[in-house]
């Protein structure tokens, strides 16, 4: 049996972090990064936009070259998918039933994208966008496209409306909720983007549930609303979230459901298994240490190099900040903090400036911003996460630096 001293199931952003903290701290040991996709490391956030619009080859989107994973003694271990996991015996079992035994096992590997259940969700021209594998073969498809319907109003749909947009096809989002973004940003946000993405051509349908997809030849044609509409689509893009993928984690017996429940340091509650990234349940102070998934590229970095810190047996703790970018048309969305559970926002600047910025307020603190085409707000916003809320009449002010309302600290110049 083939056995290394870490095991990183998962090459996605969290795999491959936590296999280069690992060596740029020196650990000697062998490793390697066991990972469904037949693809090396590569970024996910460009699927869904310069990937996606053909702005930026496959190569350019690649975490590290290649060679880098042989110079640092990286074993990739590509297409194969681990079913299960002892837990006792530190092994794990891919799905051709080859036996893999390890030190220590990283469990990263994110979650899977939720399909549509309605009728016809499995005919030809129905997308996710969650893989390569699954934008290529979107692609594929996009010379003899005329109408996409785009399932789901979060940044992912939106981010797919607004690069099919571009590329000249005629879009429709289709919301249930009765707002756009509405899981991850206030009413202000919600209303601006789906103002710009109606400006820019999309028709933005929000209340609206997806009955069924219809389908000629055994292709998508249309999309049955609960309301009886058909609307004609000849590709539907499911953007709907994401189903964390740890069945054989839990199975081993790993605290869970709704992802894998890990400490401050990342450890699960089995022995010598980390998980971080989408899939891992951690506690948070900024969400009142609820335990919640973020599904971000900064917790899946920042956690992978708590995890390698606390393997090397350094005192680790994932506290830093959350983070979160969302790039739309010729509009830079950079959100810091979570905005859940928020009772108050103060608006910096004026949406139609289309460079304005939103400040959440809770019982009081200021717990996240979302700041579109300021970045300065996003870099000086941080230090006043979690802080009493300063005067509002001067947050609500533009002319009046963000640093400026921080008690006391020295916010860094932008
Ligand atoms: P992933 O990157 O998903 O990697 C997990 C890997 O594990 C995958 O390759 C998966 O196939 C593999 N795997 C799963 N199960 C198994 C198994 N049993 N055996 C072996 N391998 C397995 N975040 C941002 O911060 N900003 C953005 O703008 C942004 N845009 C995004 C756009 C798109 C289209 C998508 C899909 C995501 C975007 N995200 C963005 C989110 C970000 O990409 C994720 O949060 C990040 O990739 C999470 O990293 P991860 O390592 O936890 O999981």
């Amino acid at each position: 049996m083939r056995r290394y001293d870490v095991l990183i199931v998962g090459g996605g952003h969290g795999g491959a972090s936590a296999a280069v903290a690992l060596r740029q701290r020196k650990f000697a040991g062998s490793v390697a990064i066991l990972g469904e996709e037949a693809n090396p490391p590569y970024e996910r956030p460009p699927l869904s936009k310069e990937y996606l619009s053909g702005d930026k080859p496959f190569e350019r989107i690649l975490i590290r070259p290649l060679a880098f994973w042989a110079e640092r003694e990286i074993a990739l271990l590509t297409g194969r998918r681990v079913v299960a996991v002892d837990a006792v015996a530190h092994a794990v079992t891919t799905h051709d039933g080859e036996q893999i035994g390890y030190g220590i096992l990283i469990w990263a590997a994110g979650g899977h994208a939720r399909r549509l259940s309605c009728a016809g969700h499995d005919l030809a021209g129905v997308h996710s966008v969650r893989s390569r594998v699954d934008v290529d073969r979107m692609r594929e498809e996009l010379a003899a496209t005329t109408h996409v319907a785009v399932v789901g109003g979060g940044y992912i749909g939106l981010e797919a409306a607004a690069g099919l947009t571009k590329l000249g096809k005629r879009v429709t989002v289709l919301e249930a909720q009765d707002r756009v973004l509405a899981r991850v940003a206030g009413p202000t946000l919600s209303r601006f983007f789906a103002a710009e993405h109606r400006a820019h051509g999309v028709d933005v349908r929000l209340g609206q549930s997806v009955e069924a997809i219809e389908g000629r030849h055994g292709r998508a044609s249309g999309v049955r609303l609960a309301t009886g509409e058909v609307l004609s689509a000849d590709m539907v893009v499911a953007g709907i979230g994401i189903v964390p993928a740890v069945e054989p984690l839990v199975a081993a017996g790993a605290e869970g459901g709704n992802g894998v429940a890990v400490d401050v340091s990342c450890r699960t509650s089995l022995a010598d298994i980390y998980a971080i990234g989408d899939c891992a349940l951690h506690r948070s102070s900024f969400a009142e240490e609820q335990p919640i998934r973020l599904e971000s590229v900064q917790n899946a970095n920042d956690m992978a190099t708590t995890a390698a810190r606390a393997i090397l047996g350094e005192q680790a703790a994932y506290t830093a900040a959350p983070w979160f970018w969302s790039n739309q048309y010729d509009l830079k969305l950079q959100t810091i903090g979570l905005s859940t559970g928020h009772d108050r926002e103060v608006i910096r600047g004026d949406p139609s400036w289309r460079s304005f910025s939103v400040a959440y307020l809770k019982h009081g603190r200021i717990i996240a911003l979302d700041c579109v085409n300021t970045v300065r707000d996003y870099v000086q916003g941080k230090a006043l996460l979690l802080q009493p809320a300063p005067d509002i009449a001067r947050l609500a002010d533009p002319s009046v630096p963000l640093r400026d309302l921080v008690p006391g600290a020295d916010a860094p110049d932008v």
